[in-house]
């Protein structure tokens, strides 16, 4: 492979954000550069060793069905699977997976190391060359400069990071990384404006100090779920427990004793953390009548002692956070291997960035992951997808691919972004998806894979699997109602035992799947063959007892698709609108939506100041 003088994309940072935007834009056959700190670390797990939960999944699901890594290195890595909310819908259904988190770093690095079109760098990037307003390439720590077409900037945490642990603080990016100190100064002088967030991570437990037999056991769900729509059990490795224990009053008093020295309520910190992710000092201040709270405690790997206590993030004083894990029940003894900490660093406001995340300042450079104000691998791991294929498009001289909010989850983040920004770590819930019903994660592949291959992000093999998928459910579908059972048969006797009210005329098979008492399996071998696929069993079923609503979603999602549509450009004159209040028009010229939809969607924006944009609109048409 010999290395290219110039490049389509250059990717800083190998992170989760931008692993997914350098395999994306190689993906679709533009020369790639990923230039990190550090090829060590390149997928590493900043925090917990998990992927996915509720909302999570949908976006690692949708990564994987755009041909992404992140649910297939789980796979590879997973040591624990469970499907949460299974007794719920499917619209709030979600996968999650412990990981291994040297088995999931190693998936990655394979992954990308074996990916053409890309080239590895590890230097820092200190600088960006920009000429005129267009971004051109880096110049790294040696002076090192590397041309591009497009550069995608995925520095998580790292910009201005400093990292506190009671009154103490040091620059850093995260513990045992350096920070990101003149790329993040070079930033501060482009036009882009920029806070500071922080967020935090639990002291790691040595297992071999820790009293198992007085916690709740925690095991995976049989059978074994899997992440991928390419992924099977036997890919996993070994399956093991999780355990949960809990803080208590004593816990809570040593905490209460810390806080003059917690860099959080003296002050220090200022940037807004997590609010659903909260550190346990937040927790027992916010949730002051709680005498206890839940402590997960998860396994790091299948070849570490390391363990992640989940719940017990903290930035108190080291002294403290020993005292606090050791008056937890069977924990009495625990050694900390790593202590606690927070971090605070830049964020850029991604009201700055177009919806294929370009910034709206510079011309080709985009911008991916918690840099944008969001917090989580999954949250990062999409947008560094859509940055790094559209920042492949744009090298390519084509148009984005931007997701609409009824089409993607990636499309939901992205738009909640650019349209409201955000003052605190942005993270994902299914209840930020006004059309959730459509959007779920088992049916991901089924509404992005067609359009992943038509960018180049889709391989031979995954788009075979996935014909045939899509093949079998029509297949089957017809099977099932074309399938009859008669009253005062065999088969309906089979049926009637789990009916409350017994079928009294013929009904197809599909008929009968959409009684809520039954489910595929019941109805599936009554005069006939199951199919052996289950995602194509598990969508049948889905599609056939959710059939009404689901209708009714795509109604109304065709009703308002005319406003989603209709563009406003970019030079609109809010100014010669009349009738616009002036809040209004500070906002609209403040973000410059790029459809009536956005504009609708813009906090503070009236339903009658989208008339007013129709109205205008017509005129000038
Ligand atoms: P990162 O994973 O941070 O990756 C950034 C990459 O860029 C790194 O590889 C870095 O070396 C590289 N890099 C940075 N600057 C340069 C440069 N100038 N040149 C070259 N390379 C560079 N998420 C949650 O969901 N819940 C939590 O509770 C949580 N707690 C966290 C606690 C801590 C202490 C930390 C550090 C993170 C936490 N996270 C949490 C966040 C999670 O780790 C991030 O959301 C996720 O890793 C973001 O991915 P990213 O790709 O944007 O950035």
């Amino acid at each position: 492979m010999e290395f290219p003088a110039r490049f389509g994309v250059i990717v800083i940072g190998g992170g989760h954000a931008g692993t997914e935007a350098a395999l994306a834009a190689a993906r679709m056959g533009v020369k790639t550069l990923l230039v990190t700190h550090n090829i060590e670390t390149l997928g590493q797990m900043s925090c917990n060793p998990a992927i996915g939960g509720i909302g999570k999944s949908h976006l690692v699901k949708e990564i994987d069905a755009l041909g992404g890594v992140m649910a297939m290195a789980t796979d590879r890595g997973g040591i624990q699977f469970r499907v949460l909310n299974s007794r719920k819908g499917p619209a709030v259904r979600a996968t999650r997976a412990q990981a291994d988190r040297i088995l999931y770093k190693a998936a990655i690095r394979e992954t990308l190391e074996n990916q053409e079109n890309l080239w590895l760098f590890q230097q820092s990037v200190e600088d960006l060359i920009v000429e005129g307003d267009k971004a051109v390439g880096v110049v790294t720590q040696m002076g090192l400069r590397f041309y591009s077409d497009t550069v995608v900037l995925t520095a998580g945490t790292f910009l201005g990071g400093v990292i506190h642990i009671g009154l103490e603080n040091y620059s850093g990016g995260r513990a045992g990384d350096p920070p990101s100190i003149g790329l993040a100064k070079r930033l501060r002088e482009l036009p882009f404006r920029v806070e500071r967030l922080k967020t935090g991570t639990p002291p790691r437990i040595d297992a071999r100090s820790v009293d198992f037999s007085v916690m709740q056991v925690q095991p995976g769900d049989t059978p074994v779920p899997v992440m991928s729509f390419m992924g099977s059990v036997e890919e996993h490795p070994e399956q093991i427990s999780c355990y949960i224990t809990h803080t208590n009053e004593r816990t809570h008093d040593i905490i209460r004793g810390g806080l003059d020295r917690s860099p959080m309520y003296t002050g220090v910190i200022e940037g807004i953390g997590p609010r659903y992710c909260p550190s346990i000092e937040d927790k027992i201040q916010r949730f002051a009548d709680k005498n206890s709270h839940q402590v997960f405690i998860e396994p790091e790997g299948l070849t570490t002692h390391e363990l992640y206590p989940n719940g017990i993030s903290t930035s108190l004083p080291f002294d403290v956070q020993l005292a606090l894990v050791r008056s937890i029940r069977g924990m009495e003894n625990a050694h900390i291997c790593r202590p606690g900490y927070a971090i605070e660093y830049d964020f850029f406001d991604p009201r700055d960035l177009t919806s294929s995340l370009e910034t709206k300042f510079i011309d080709g450079l985009f911008f991916a992951g918690q840099i944008n104000g969001t917090t989580g691998y999954e949250e990062a791991g999409a947008q560094g997808l859509l940055a790094g294929l559209n920042a492949a498009l744009k090298a390519q001289g084509k148009e984005a691919w931007c997701p609409r909010r009824d089409e993607a989850y990636i499309g939901v983040m992205v738009d909640d972004l650019i349209t409201n920004g955000t003052t605190e770590p942005y993270r994902m819930f299914t209840s930020r998806a006004e059309y959730r019903l459509i959007l779920r994660e088992d049916n991901a592949d089924l509404r992005l894979t067609e359009k992943g291959r038509e960018l180049g992000l889709v391989d031979d093999r995954r788009w075979r699997a996935f014909c045939e998928k899509q093949e079998g459910i029509e297949k089957e579908t017809a099977r099932l109602s074309t399938t009859y059972i008669h009253p005062n048969t065999a088969a309906a006797e089979q049926v009637n035992a789990k009916l409350e009210n017994p079928i009294g005329r013929e009904y197809s098979l599909l008929e009968l799947l959409r009684r809520p008492e039954l489910v595929y399996d019941d109805v599936a071998s009554l005069n006939g063959e199951p199919v052996d696929n289950r995602q194509v069993a598990e969508q049948v079923e889905i599609q056939t007892k959710y059939q009404g609503y689901i209708e009714r979603q795509t109604e109304e999602i065709d009703r308002l698709r005319r406003h989603e549509e209709t563009r406003l450009p970019v030079d609109f004159d809010y100014d010669a609108i009349s009738g616009l209040s002036n809040e209004v028009r500070i906002k609209l010229k403040d973000i410059r939506p790029e459809t009536l939809g956005q504009a609708s969607r813009i906090q503070g924006v009236t339903p009658a100041a989208i008339s007013l944009l129709l109205i205008y609109l017509k005129k000038r048409s």
